[in-house]
């Protein structure tokens, strides 16, 4: 009876652990679903609603005070030839020329120089003009100043063509070219867009004349500064020159410039004004032309 007892607990035993054993797994898994099912998590304390930004009052873009139409420059035309057009002188200045004064103009080739500013400060300091014809491959960025001291001193820029060739000795196409390239330079410091032109040498003939769309200007009177030229024989020359002279100087030389410098109060004395080429023909009523042979004489009117 007692063996009997001890088998039936036994059993009971074996039952009951392999029961708990097979149940543990559920028992065990079912807290965890059970929490994670009815475990309400506590409602976080809703957030305060974030006080809306007051809607910073956009500040209305005052209307830009709409610009003035800033008179939009019409853009500059690109220059085209006009076969024998008349030199226009309706923008020359010539209100500061004495009318019964003797007039004279100084022309200075081949620059721009570094005598350019000597030059231009004795222009200045007498009141006086002239003419300055440049030798566009002479340019370079160093004389930019003294490009824009030969407009601020009033003076004339006349073309002296690129490379400065003899023009009688090359094409059509590149005599236009060699005006066209110094051309285009000069419009770029005065706006301007037509200036005299000075043939190298004072070489022209016809091919010349019908490819040059500009009145050519030649001289009456030659310092002879670039033939062996001296301080004495320039001077010599500029003291002797006549009413409507257009005189022939080069920027080139540091002679030339003292012998302009110092004749200058002279000629004044003399009752002289110097003045540019394109001031001297409105003085003197003279009417210039393109595709024409050069102005070679004094201008007396
Ligand atoms: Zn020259």
């Amino acid at each position: 009876m007692k063996k009997l007892l001890a088998l039936i607990c036994a059993l009971t035993a074996v039952f009951c652990v392999g029961c708990s054993s097979s149940d543990k797994p559920a028992e065990t898994a079912a807290p965890t679903e059970a929490v994670a099912s009815t475990v309400t998590p506590e409602p976080s304390a809703t957030p305060e609603p974030t006080a809306t930004p007051e809607p910073t009052a956009t500040p209305t873009p005052e209307p830009t005070a709409t610009p003035e139409p800033t008179a939009t420059p019409e853009p500059t035309p690109v220059w085209e030839p006009v076969f024998e057009k008349e030199w226009d002188v309706s923008d020359v200045d010539i209100s500061w020329i004495d009318p019964e004064a003797k007039l004279v103009a100084f022309t200075f080739d081949d620059g721009p120089t570094k005598f350019y500013d000597d030059i231009l400060n004795t222009l200045e300091e007498n009141n006086m003009h002239a003419t300055f014809f440049v030798w566009g491959q002479q340019y370079r960025d160093a004389f930019k100043e003294a490009m824009e001291h030969v407009v601020s001193a009033g003076c004339e820029f006349g073309n002296h063509t690129w490379k400065h060739p003899y023009l009688t000795k090359i094409s059509a196409e590149e005599i236009q070219a060699e005006v066209e390239q110094t051309r285009a330079l000069l419009e770029t410091f005065t706006g301007k867009q037509e200036f005299l032109v000075r043939p190298p040498y004072g070489s022209a003939n016809a091919d010349v004349k019908a490819n040059v769309f500009f009145p050519m200007i030649n001289w009456s009177l030659d310092t002879g500064d670039w033939n062996s030229g001296t301080y004495d024989s320039v001077y010599e020359k500029l003291v002797n020159v006549k009413d409507g002279d257009i005189v022939l100087m080069h920027a080139s030389y540091k002679y030339t410039y003292e012998a302009v410098r110092d004749v200058i109060p002279v000629l004044k004395e003399q009752g002289f004004q110097i003045v540019s080429v394109s001031e001297l023909c409105k003085m003197r009523g003279k009417t210039l032309k393109a595709n024409a042979a050069p102005l070679g004489a004094r201008v007396t009117g």
